[in-house]
């Protein structure tokens, strides 16, 4: 799947691999009806594009049908884990969640913890991604977005395809 945003100076292009998207399906249909979600790994192949590479789901969280909440210190451990082994290639690039039976639109509490994230979160990252799983459970469908100049900044869909 690939996504672009053009905003302002910025052309950006997401990439999501399509195993790591079938990953996220699986991961929202398991916890559906109630929220469930992660973080997603990969690396800026270059300034300008990011392809997504995996997820790492919590072990411990909060959840139900219209709140979700991740604990960091399992999710942590795996990032460092990753970023090591796969000698820096491979590092935090933002967040994922479901939104069951609902719109993949980032709620006011989804912007208010982006910010959060970076002024507070010790993950060093300025413009997180977050993708939105939302939908039946049948019908699913995402839509991504940059925390960008305190805004979230949607990528529009370019074309469906498996991105070998
Ligand atoms: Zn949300």
């Amino acid at each position: 799947m690939i996504f672009e945003i053009r905003y302002e100076q910025l052309n950006l292009r997401l990439i999501i691999d399509h195993d790591v998207y079938e990953k996220i399906v699986l991961a929202t249909q398991k916890h559906f009806p109630n929220e469930f979600g992660g973080v997603l790994v990969g690396s800026y192949d270059s300034r300008k594009s990011a392809t997504i590479k995996g997820i790492i789901c919590p072990k411990e969280y909060e959840n139900s049908p219209v709140f979700f909440k991740r604990y960091s210190k399992f999710i942590n451990k795996q990032l460092k884990k990753i970023y090591s082994e796969s000698n820096g290639a491979i590092y935090y690039l933002g967040e994922w969640h479901s939104h069951p039976n609902m719109v993949a639109n980032p709620s006011a509490h989804d912007k208010k913890s982006m910010q959060k994230l970076v002024t507070e979160s010790d993950l060093k990252i300025t413009n997180p991604i977050l993708l939105i799983i939302g939908g039946r459970k049948s019908k699913l469908y995402s839509r991504c977005y940059l925390y960008y100049g305190k805004e979230l900044l949607e990528y529009q869909s370019i074309k469906t395809e498996k991105v070998t």
